[in-house]
This record gives structure tokens, C-alpha cells and sequence, in this order.
């Protein structure tokens, strides 16, 4: 089998195949000089999308080739494999890309979802390889966001307590297989219904807000901070030992009792302190820290247990 463009193609045409317009398709087959895959045809949407003018594609390099030496050898060996008659129809192989630069200038370099698949076109004597090809740029992001938005507290911005339950599951299953140690302080603001009642939901809020960006800013970066629920919040600290825990949750109380908050007079909290061991599960830490915050409002409040 010879690999030409074949000469019964309607080449006057643009390509027009039924797929929804944010595909871009191309048809393409090896080039008869051996210079690798080339583009037989394109769809007004891979003109629109790549840019230029169709007949600039016609005896080009697709442009998912232009991405990766590994994209290009894979497709001449697809390529080489059908021109040897070693596949049949509907075999494919697909991938995900950035595309080298994006089709505008300023624009960001989109990722493009695609697949090529040995089919039969009419018009062409041969079986081709089809190229489709879908920008989904725009999908990945929404997807982050919505992934952002259900793991995200929305008043404070810290994680929320069902991103920090799958935090402390994997912070455990490290534990367990490396005996990795990390350490858990549970906070709760005290009397804090005292400040809503007094001063109004919106202080509570803002002295809610408040302790979170403090928290934020005394915490390492390698520390993870979570709001609880209501005015509890959890930290969950790798590396770290139940007493530096301890004087790390000592900090933090210092700290908030020390700051101004706005609309409210002097926030304190009470902390809890607990260091996972192999043989905890997330019920299981999580009473030990529980327990100790109890503790610590029960003797009195504004002070660490552990
Ligand atoms: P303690 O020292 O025992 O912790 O007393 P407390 O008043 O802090 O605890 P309690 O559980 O009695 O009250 C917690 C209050 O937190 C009650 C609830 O209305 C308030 N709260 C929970 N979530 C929010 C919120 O998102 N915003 C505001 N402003 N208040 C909240
Ligand atoms: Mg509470
Ligand atoms: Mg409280």
C-alpha cells in the first residue's frame, strides 16, 4: 500500500464531518516522500481554531505533532502500522496536550483533548486516520473552581471540614506506611455566642474572618487549617510531636488573645491537642483531640490540653 493523498478527493471542499463545532478535526496519513504524518485534510473548526488558511494545513504537520517528540513518534507508528496493514479499523490512540502557543497571541496556551482513530472516509481509497481534536481549556477550569468551591469554607476561605476529613485519611495512611508523625489541635472560640448576642452576626463573622487569616498567618506553610464548623477550627500539623504541638497551640492562643478584633473586645479560644499513632483511625484521633478541648474549656477555658 502506497500512501498518497488520493487523487479522487474533492480538495476544492472544505472537510465537513458531523461532530458538534468545538471539535477540530483532521484527516491525515503518512506522507508519500516518508516525511512522516501529514494532513490530508482539516475541518472548517481546525482552520478556525489553529488559524491560517485551510490549504496552509493541506501537506502539513498536525498540530498535535508540533507538541512532543513522543506525539509525533507515536503517530508515525501508528501510521506505519496501517500502511503495513497491522490495523484495523476503529483502533485509536488519544492524549492530552498543552498546545504549543496558543491561537492568540495573548491568549493562554489551551489543552486539547485528542484522539486519532483509523477509519474509512469516503473519498479516499485507503483507510485514514482521523484526527479530533477538543480544547478543553475552559472545562478544566470550571471543573478546578467547582472542585475549589466544594472544598473551600466560604466565609473564612479555609479548607472546609469534608476536604480536611480526606486531609487527615491521607495524613493517617502516611502514617501508616511511612510512619510519618503529624499532630492535630482542635480550637473553638470561647463564648462566642456571647459576641453574636451582644455585638451581632455580622461582628461574629467578621471576628470568625478575623481568626482565620491570623491562624493562616502564625501557622508554617507545611500546616493545614481548617474551619470545623461553626467557631471550631482545626489544624493539622506534619512532623510534628505531640509537645511541640502543644507549644505550637500555646502560640496560636497567645496570639489571639493578644489581637484586636473588629467590633469585639478580647477573643480567646481553647485548644485540644492530640498526636496520631499507627493505630488510629479519623474517628479515633479525632475523639483524643475532642477530649482535650473538652479538657481545656472545663478547667476554665483560654488554655491548651492535650
Ligand atoms: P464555649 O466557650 O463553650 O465554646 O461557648 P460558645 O458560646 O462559644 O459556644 P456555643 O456552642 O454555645 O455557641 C457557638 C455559637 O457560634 C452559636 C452559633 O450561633 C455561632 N455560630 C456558628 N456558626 C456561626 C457563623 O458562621 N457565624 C456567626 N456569626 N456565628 C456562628
Ligand atoms: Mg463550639
Ligand atoms: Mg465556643
Amino acid at each position: 500500500m502506497t500512501l498518497e493523498t488520493p487523487q479522487d478527493t474533492e480538495q476544492g471542499a472544505p472537510l465537513s464531518i458531523s461532530e458538534p463545532s468545538s471539535q477540530a478535526v483532521a484527516v491525515l496519513c503518512g506522507s508519500p516522500e516518508g516525511r512522516g504524518i501529514r494532513v490530508l485534510d482539516v475541518s472548517a473548526e481546525y482552520v478556525q481554531f489553529w488559524g491560517g488558511e485551510r490549504d496552509h494545513w493541506l501537506g502539513a504537520e498536525p498540530c498535535i505533532v508540533h507538541q512532543s517528540a513522543a506525539n509525533k513518534q507515536l503517530l508515525n507508528q501508528l501510521n506505519n502500522a496501517l500502511a503495513c496493514g497491522k490495523l484495523s479499523l476503529g483502533c485509536s490512540i488519544s492524549g492530552l496536550d498543552h498546545a504549543d502557543e496558543a491561537p492568540c497571541s495573548n491568549a493562554p496556551r489551551p489543552l486539547i483533548e485528542w484522539r486519532v482513530t483509523v477509519m474509512s472516509m469516503p473519498g479516499y481509497a485507503d483507510n485514514v486516520l482521523v484526527l479530533v481534536q477538543r480544547d478543553i481549556t475552559k472545562r478544566v477550569e470550571k471543573e478546578a473552581e467547582l472542585k475549589r468551591l466544594a472544598t473551600t469554607d466560604m466565609l473564612t476561605g479555609l479548607m472546609n471540614r469534608s476536604r480536611f476529613d480526606h486531609l487527615l485519611k491521607h495524613e493517617l495512611g502516611r502514617l501508616n506506611r511511612y510512619v510519618r508523625p503529624f499532630s492535630l489541635i482542635m480550637l473553638d472560640i470561647d463564648y462566642f455566642k456571647t459576641i453574636n448576642d451582644s455585638q451581632g452576626h455580622d461582628v461574629g463573622d467578621q471576628v470568625l474572618r478575623a481568626l482565620a487569616t491570623l491562624l493562616e498567618d502564625n501557622l508554617r506553610t507545611a500546616d493545614y487549617c481548617a474551619r470545623w464548623g461553626g467557631e471550631e477550627f482545626m489544624i493539622l500539623a506534619p512532623e510534628t510531636s505531640l509537645e511541640q504541638a502543644a507549644q505550637l497551640a500555646e502560640k496560636v492562643r497567645q496570639c489571639i488573645r493578644s489581637a484586636q478584633f473588629p467590633g469585639a473586645e478580647r477573643v480567646t479560644i481553647s485548644l485540644g491537642v492530640a498526636e496520631a499513632t499507627p493505630s488510629d483511625t479519623a474517628k479515633s484521633v479525632m475523639k483524643r483531640v475532642d477530649n482535650a478541648l473538652y479538657h481545656a474549656k472545663e478547667r476554665g477555658r483560654d488554655r491548651v490540653a492535650s
